[in-house]
């Protein structure tokens, strides 16, 4: 295949770092090498920093962002168990699904598109509902660009004695995200949004109550492959000989590695700030060129913005001559929001002033050019 040179401005993957891709290029190395444990390890060590945790089962694992969703619910949640899932986008209908591909007894707490999950329909649901077992959300909803508050929908759940699950897959590394001081139970996400890394990973992070109710469980976890159980025996560093799981994307691990450094190097609450600065920016200069933003300004997800597509403009001209004539990808709506609105990734490596002046220059630009 030719190579192809791509701005990736769309909900992930976003644009990955050279040190990231000659990582990725190194010469590969068994799964079971003592190298490669040792890799892991320190892969685990640095995604406990950006996950703010000490959960020792903190690693990544072998698949995208989905294989992180099924492997949390499918391990914590068994037959018959009570779960509140809150859906406000296209990520909660699918938490909603896997779960009741698994047997759970789902209560779903809707909220508008493009509007948080609300605390206070949590604390009602759960007071309605006296044997909830978990409850799961969205942290930062992709398909609406919505940023839920995390820390809030946790101390409620917790209150009631649940155990939370939450999606991070667009918050890690671009929102402030602190698994620990939230108590979140299990947080999962993906290497290709904010992390800035190649897609096809999903860190993943279980609190030692998590742990402790696949352990209490009266029926096998229905995976295989996501027992975390089995997987425990690779992954887990300590006196113990590792044992062989499946063979590991030993190069993916050596991006991610690197992917992590940078995220230690440039230190979190940079980091946060830098997306968030991104995003102002790029609201502000979209904003002055007449274009309006789908969400209310404190919902807002900094990595991931809805753009309201005017009228008499062509969703599918300005996206595909965006990417056909300026090699620049731009994402388009997801469920309710398909034809009506588009997502601009500023995520990672293209979370700054200057991509942000960039895309929102060329949008602008290919707006005029489709209004003829
Ligand atoms: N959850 C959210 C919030 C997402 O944005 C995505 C993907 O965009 C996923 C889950 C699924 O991740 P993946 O596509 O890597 O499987």
């Amino acid at each position: 295949m030719e190579r192809i040179h791509r701005d990736l401005f769309g909900p992930g993957p976003t644009n990955v770092p050279d040190s990231v891709l000659i990582a990725l290029s190194m010469p590969t190395i068994g799964h079971l090498d003592p190298d490669f444990l040792n890799l892991m390890d320190e892969v685990g060590e640095r995604l406990k920093y950006c996950f703010q945790t000490e959960n020792p089962l903190t690693f990544v694992l072998s698949g995208p962002g989905s294989v992180g969703m099924e492997t949390s619910f499918v391990n914590l949640v068994e037959p018959g168990d009570k779960v509140v899932v809150c859906i406000n986008g296209v990520f909660g209908g699918r938490m909603r699904d896997v779960c009741e591909r698994i047997g759970a007894d789902v209560v779903s707490l809707e909220s508008d598109w493009g509007t948080p999950v609300s605390p206070a329909a949590l604390e009602q649901t759960l007071a309605d509902h006296d044997d909830v077992a978990i409850v799961a959300f969205v942290h930062a909803e992709t398909s609406t660009g919505v940023l839920s508050d995390a820390k809030a929908i946790a101390e409620i759940a917790k209150s009631h004695g649940c155990l939370v699950v939450a999606d991070c897959v667009t918050s890690l590394a671009g929102v402030e995200l602190r698994v620990d001081d939230w108590m979140l139970d299990v947080a999962y996400s993906g290497s290709q949004k904010c992390l800035s890394c190649v897609p096809g990973l999903s860190p993943i992070s279980f609190s030692h109550q998590a742990v402790e109710k696949v352990r209490r469980r009266k029926s096998k976890v229905q995976s295989w492959f996501c027992d975390i159980n089995l997987l425990m025996s690779y992954y887990e560093s300590g006196e113990k000989t590792r044992a062989y799981h499946h063979t590991a994307p030993v190069n993916s691990l050596f991006a991610i590695d690197e992917a992590l450094r940078l995220v230690a190097e440039e230190s979190l609450d940079t980091r946060w700030a830098r997306h968030s600065a991104a995003a102002q920016h790029l609201y502000t200069k979209l904003e002055a060129a007449g274009l309006e933003m789908v969400v209310d300004p404190q919902f807002r997800l900094p990595p991931l913005t809805l753009v309201r597509i005017p009228d008499g403009v062509d969703d599918a001209a300005v996206r595909g001559t965006l990417l056909n004539d300026r090699d620049i990808e731009l994402g388009g709506g997801l469920g309710k929001f398909a034809g009506k609105a588009w997502r601009i990734g500023l995520m990672g490596q293209n979370a700054t002033i200057e991509r942000a002046d960039f895309i929102a220059d060329a949008l602008v630009e290919m707006i005029n050019q489709c209004r003829g």
